[in-house]
């Protein structure tokens, strides 16, 4: 039986916003079409469901940690990069129990905030059986880690069995940084993406330190290493930002940077002159409870880039909430609802490679369906709700 839903606006997302607009969906949730309110009572259309609000795809995560999540509330805020990093050490103690507990009650918020894909980071196979249970698609980023080139090959060669172990989830092999991966590491990871499916991430960016390490060997991700016990005697500062001196050891399939916080206008075009295929991932939440600044997301936005939205970990959020990061970036930056929703919608979906299914509200497709109530104009507040219809 066909369910006909309808809202004050349809955002298809792959086309203009429908005021009036009618969903009509199959019984397993496809598409089944979608059109203006008058041309379904033309139709003779009856038991029409009403709401007052905006119905928009299935939201796209494109940056997650679900194996973080026991870390809720743990780690003080604005501690800076290196001493967040220390803090997760410090508390990898947690029972495997508790671990699985905490990813299932994530999993299960993820699905109530209308999140229908997720791109999540797991340096374990503790997450895989939450994920083979949920309702949600997960594409896993099996991360690698590793500035001593001559751990490369052990490194790699553990990353590959892992990936074995979490079929039949869909999972591909990734750099951790530019700041913890050798030249080797990134050459095995290169080399492996040129003969398999191997769809990238990387953190990019995430603080100053980051940048000051590569330009001149100095700042306080000296004392990280110092803590991590790495040995960084074989790296010689390139006078270059981190993106700049990384990009060319990443093959030129599609890749996700994730973070951007300290991104200039000359990364990016530096970067997008070399390599056509990046995708740039904003978590501004997680970015406030490190970091306490943000990306300059108007310039990214400017600059016209493949933008994402990703929650990054509950160690860093108070949430796992597309439409929470959505709200973040309105209120800091010039944004319409309308970008907002296709940087949380389809160019998650196209960077995940699963927009034949996701992203938008299309004719066949199966994207999931949310009703967000109380956003006037498309202004997002913290009266603004989301509920999954489908
Ligand atoms: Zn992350």
């Amino acid at each position: 039986m066909l369910q006909y839903i309808s809202a004050s606006v349809v955002y298809p997302v792959s086309s203009p916003p429908i005021e009036n607009g009618v969903i009509v969906l199959e019984e397993d949730g496809t598409v089944h079409a979608v059109l203006h309110l008058e041309q379904a009572k033309e139709q003779g259309f009856e038991n029409i469901r009403h709401y007052d609000g905006f119905l928009i795809p299935g939201l796209i995560n494109t940056h997650c940690h679900l194996e973080l999540s026991h870390l809720v509330g743990k780690i003080p805020e604005h501690t800076g990069l290196q001493a967040f990093v220390q803090q997760v050490i410090k508390h990898r103690d947690s029972s495997e129990e508790m671990i699985s507990e905490a990813m299932q009650k994530a999993d299960l918020e993820m699905l109530a905030n209308g999140i229908v894909a997720v791109g999540d980071i797991s340096n374990q196979l503790v997450s895989r059986a939450t994920k083979t249970g949920s309702r949600l698609y997960y594409h896993t980023f099996i991360e690698t880690l590793g500035f001593n080139p001559a751990q490369a090959k052990t490194i790699f060669e553990r990353a590959l069995k892992m990936k074995e172990e979490f079929k039949p989830l869909k999972a591909s092999i990734v750099p951790h940084a530019p700041y913890s991966i050798s030249k080797e590491l990134f050459a095995a990871i290169k080399d492996y993406s040129l003969k398999e499916d191997n769809l990238l991430s990387m953190h990019n960016q995430e603080t100053e330190d980051e940048n000051l390490f590569f330009q001149s060997k100095q700042g306080a991700f000296l004392k990280l290493y110092e803590f991590l016990g790495l040995d960084i005697s074989s790296f010689s500062a390139t006078g270059k930002s981190a993106l700049q001196s990384v990009i060319d050891e990443l093959p030129k399939s599609r890749v996700l940077l994730v973070h951007n916080t300290l991104t200039s206008v000359e990364d990016i075009r530096f970067a997008e002159s070399i390599h056509d295929g990046l995708y740039w991932c904003l978590c501004p939440n997680a970015n406030l409870y490190i970091e306490n600044r943000l990306p300059d997301v108007q310039m990214l936005a400017d600059a016209g880039l493949n933008i994402t939205i990703g929650t990054d970990s509950l160690a860093s959020n108070h949430q796992l909430s597309i439409l929470a990061e959505m709200k973040t970036l309105q209120e800091n930056f010039n944004l319409s609802f309308e970008t907002l929703l296709k940087w949380a919608t389809w160019n998650g979906a196209v960077y995940l490679g699963i927009e034949g299914d996701y992203g938008t509200l299309e004719k066949g497709k199966r994207p999931g369906l949310n009703l967000v109530e109380f956003a006037p104009e498309g202004k997002i507040s913290d009266k603004t709700s989301i509920r999954r219809i489908i």
